[in-house]
């Protein structure tokens, strides 16, 4: 798989808000927060989507959300509530082919999603 802006990240060839990382992830603040809390959870293993995700890997996923609940209780924020969510290509509205869970607080989530565009022609 192609080297994503997250890969540089994970190397520390450019800069981000980093503010947890273990042996497995890595959690930090997206540069174009969509809450007051906006962090990025992304596996050190660069895994391009969802549907890139295999039986290996599932430890892994579980992971990240323990990561992100260990987060919530960490920032303040668990009894509140937050959102996790992980887009999947184009519908799903990915742009960084490296798996991330997006960890969003600190306001009232709407519910659906945004639901105006059209969809493409597939
Ligand atoms: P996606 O659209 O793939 O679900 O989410 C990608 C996220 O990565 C977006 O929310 C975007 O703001 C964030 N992002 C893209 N480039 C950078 C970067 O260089 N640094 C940080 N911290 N976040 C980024």
């Amino acid at each position: 798989m192609a080297d994503t802006i997250f890969t540089k990240i994970i190397n520390r060839e450019i800069p981000a808000d980093i503010v947890y990382e273990d042996d497995r992830c890595l959690a930090f603040r997206d540069i174009n927060p969509q809450a007051p809390v906006h962090l990025l959870i992304i596996p050190l293993k660069p895994i391009a989507t969802l549907n890139d995700m295999t039986e290996a890997d599932r430890e892994l996923v579980g992971h990240l959300h323990l990561v992100a609940a260990k987060l919530a209780q960490d920032m303040g924020f668990a009894e509140d509530g937050y959102r996790v969510v992980m887009n999947c290509n184009r519908d799903g509205g990915q742009t960084v082919f490296h798996i991330h869970l997006h960890l969003l607080a600190g306001r009232i989530m709407g519910w659906p999603p945004f639901t105006d565009h059209a969809k493409a022609p597939v």
